[in-house]
């Protein structure tokens, strides 16, 4: 039974259930095995709020038996070993995994490259030595990379970054901060974006460029963890740049135009966070259904309660639309279009009912709801971080309007 009035294309359709198969054979049972330490905060991260190197393991495994199955690098560019497909499939998947894990699952994030930690159009753009010397660690999943843009004064408005690169006789030297870098606590490399030219970054004309630096370079140091939601540990980290020397190979994209090489993940990661939303959304919904099912109250299964449904058929007919807005974004991005507003439709309305549907589904279960055990309060963290992250949902509207206003009224 299917809820979508036209069928998905055949290799979208075969990804996905390969993915699918993948998760449930590879990391479900990863999951299960090594539920005690990747279920517990207490276990999970170190004394630095960092995970464990036994978690970190975990996260690699997956990776390099995603990337041997052919999954972790399926929709990054062929050109640098992926498999070349498209926007359609990349949000497919997701949703699937989602749709399948929820949100609480430490391993699930893993099985598909994320274009900030591993193979992805960006890399397309670093120079051939940098190639030779990341590629194969990253296509394999053995190692990953993060983004270093926001900084604790530059979020929304990333023209803001403070971190300088002063020219030197070999390169640059960097120095500066960066906040919110995921996965900066274990990643190999960070694109580490600085100013190259402060003229033009005053003027809002470029200025900025980015550097592929190891993050166990001289002068790059993660200097603590952020935490959220009360946690014990992280995902997130802070970084201090202090004389950081990179030469002219870690030079990302052309000098002064940085921006270009983030676009180039922008749209992925908004397709990303939509189907990761989605699929979150339908599993707290199934869970909700199953559990207003069996639970009893006042003589009856509380499902007979419209105080119980109907906010389950709300949240369904919100996520019926969310994945359509999804499906769609990405079908227009695969034909080359922009689709800028249309995606920043997609991502901030997904997230919205998402994070509606887990509330509800949390009610539903009464105090259940909110136990650890159940993972709908993950879920409704994970979800949560993305109204914020990628983009906030206040200037993915901006967008929208921007667009609405510069005549693209086409809905
Ligand atoms: C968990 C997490 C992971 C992240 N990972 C990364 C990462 O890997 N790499 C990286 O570089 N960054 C990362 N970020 C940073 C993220 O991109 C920023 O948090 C985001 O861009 C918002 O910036 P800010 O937090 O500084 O908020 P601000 O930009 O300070 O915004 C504060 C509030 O003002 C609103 N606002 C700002 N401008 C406008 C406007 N014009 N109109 C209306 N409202 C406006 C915002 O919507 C928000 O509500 C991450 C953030 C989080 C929370």
């Amino acid at each position: 039974m299917s809820a979508i009035g036209f069928d998905l294309p055949e290799d979208v359709r075969v990804a996905r259930e390969g993915v699918l198969g993948f998760v449930r054979r590879e990391v479900l049972p990863r999951q299960e095995k090594h539920h005690d330490l990747l279920s517990d905060g207490r276990r999970l991260y170190g004394e630095d709020g960092a995970y464990v190197p036994a978690a970190v393991e975990l996260i690699r495994e997956v990776r390099m038996a995603s990337a041997e199955a052919g999954f972790y690098a399926m929709c990054a560019p062929p050109a640098i070993g992926g498999g070349g497909l498209g926007h359609l499939a990349y949000y497919a998947a997701w949703e699937a995994i989602y749709h399948l894990c929820g949100g609480h699952s430490v391993l699930a994030p893993w099985v598909i490259s994320h274009w900030a930690f591993g193979p992805s159009p960006v890399l397309t753009q670093v120079s051939e030595r940098a190639q030779d010397e990341i590629l194969e660690g990253l296509v394999s999943g053995a190692k990953s990379m993060c983004f270093g843009l926001s900084e604790p004064g530059a979020g929304s408005d990333a023209t803001m970054i403070k971190t300088r690169a002063v020219k030197t006789n070999s390169g640059w030297r960097i120095t500066g901060r960066k906040l919110w870098t995921t996965n900066a606590p274990t990643a190999d490399w960070c694109i580490v974006f600085a100013v190259t030219d402060p003229d033009k970054a005053a003027r809002k004309q470029g200025g900025i460029s980015g550097f592929l630096v190891p993050t166990s370079a001289k002068g790059f140091t993660v200097e603590s963890v952020v935490k959220l939601f009360g946690h014990v540990g992280g995902h997130e980290g802070a970084i201090v740049l202090e004389d950081l020397e990179v030469e002219p190979w870690q030079l990302v994209g052309t000098l002064d135009d940085g921006f270009k090489v983030a676009l180039l993940g922008v749209s992925l990661g908004r397709v990303y966070n939509s189907a990761r939303s989605v699929g979150q959304g339908r599993w707290a919904l199934e869970k909700a259904l199953d559990y207003a099912k069996q639970r009893e109250a006042f003589g009856h299964k509380i499902s007979d309660y419209q105080g119980v449904s109907f906010p389950l058929a709300q949240s369904a007919t919100e996520l019926h639309a969310a994945h359509l807005l999804g499906l769609n974004a990405a079908t227009l991005l695969d034909r080359g279009e922009r689709a800028v507003k249309e995606l920043s439709m997609a991502k901030a309305y997904s997230v919205q009912v998402a994070l509606k549907a887990i509330d509800r589904a949390i009610q539903v279960h009464g105090g259940m709801g909110l136990t650890n055990e159940v993972g709908l309060a993950q879920a409704w963290q994970d979800v949560r971080i993305i109204n914020i992250a990628d983009g906030t949902n206040e200037i993915l509207a901006r967008t929208i309007a921007q667009r609405l206003l510069a005549g693209d009224t086409e809905i």
